[in-house]
């Protein structure tokens, strides 16, 4: 009891000397009113400061954010400024790996766009925070990002871990850039074990690879830029415009991502068998071809689209598989 009254003594003389810029207004608080009420009044301030900290602490980016929520991953009715300089600085790799395996993009061979990279893990890889933050999603997806985890950072991003095997964090726990926040893995829309990592801003998507470069495990300047309009650009710490993307540059990433579509297709090529067909021969019913291939009558007429009830042509040609 002493020794805290002893504290806010000095607490209390402290900001006396820091507030009082003049021997007058010194004298003129010690006068004011009695120590104690003096001291109460310190005492609320001081605490108001902590708590706006707090707040600071609690809710990142809360200005740009009007809430806080465990559910939505998406952002409905955000005001979107024009441009927003992101401070990238005190990035961390989400991943070892510096393999990219699939790029942010309109990917040809699912007719769908691709809102994040892919990372090559391993099941059971770490899977770390790529900015401090704090963890505002943990769920899981079976037909999508499988078990994933949502952060939001005070540099306004969000990022997105999916397919991980397990996750590490809870919602609402603060993280640091660089800490454990789950393991790889290959849980929901997922052929192979990788990380898909997406980068977002108030719930636009950007292309994590226009501000993180993999393969240097690094940042590609100290901060992006984002407009609205799409034209996002580098810069670092002395203002300057970084290098951006050039022509050359694009060039090359579209040569990957063609290399990359083509591995893709290979890799869909091995883990699912080709359809194999079969002609139909004379005398030939749909139990007997289902006999020959080992599958059920019910699944040709799934592959073929036909009832059980369906007759059989001569020559008529039938996937089995
Ligand atoms: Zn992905």
């Amino acid at each position: 009891m002493m020794k805290t009254k002893m504290i806010k003594k000095f607490i209390f003389m402290m900001a006396i000397a820091c507030v009082a810029t003049s021997g007058i207004a010194q004298d003129k608080l010690a006068s004011m009113a009695p120590v104690d009420k003096k001291m109460r009044t310190i005492d609320s301030l001081s605490i108001v400061h902590l708590l706006q900290h707090e707040e600071v602490a609690q809710a990142p980016a809360s200005a740009l954010y009007p809430e806080w929520n465990n559910v939505y991953t998406t952002h409905y009715g955000v005001e979107i400024p024009e441009e927003y300089k992101i401070d990238l600085r005190g990035f961390h790799m989400p991943a070892d790996s510096r393999l990219v395996t699939s790029h942010f993009g309109y990917r040809k061979t699912f007719h769908r766009n691709h809102y994040g990279t892919d990372i090559k893990v391993y099941v059971g890889d770490t899977i770390r925070a790529a900015f401090s933050g704090k963890i505002r999603i943990v769920a899981y997806e079976g037909k999508g990002y499988g078990r994933y985890v949502i952060i939001r950072h005070s540099n306004g991003l969000e990022t997105l871990y999916g397919h991980m095997s397990k996750q590490l964090v809870k919602e609402d726990q603060m993280v640091k850039a660089g800490e454990p926040i789950g393991l790889g893995g290959n849980t929901g829309r997922s052929t192979g074990a990788h990380l898909h990592f997406e980068t977002r801003f108030l719930g636009q998507f950007i292309n994590p690879e226009k501000l993180f470069n993999f393969e240097m495990q690094d940042v590609k300047a100290d901060y992006y830029v984002y407009r609205s309009n799409g034209s996002g650009s580098l810069m670092n710490a002395t203002g300057v415009l970084a290098a951006s993307e050039t022509e050359d540059e694009v060039v090359e990433d579209k040569v990957e991502e063609s290399r990359n579509f083509q591995q893709q297709r290979i890799a869909a090529q091995k883990a699912k068998p080709r359809t194999r067909i079969h002609k139909v021969q004379k005398g030939e019913s749909l139990s007997s071809i289902a006999k020959k291939y080992k599958t059920s009558v019910s699944e040709l007429c799934r592959l073929n689209g036909i009832t059980q009830k369906s007759t059989l042509r001569v020559g008529q040609i039938l996937k089995h598989s």
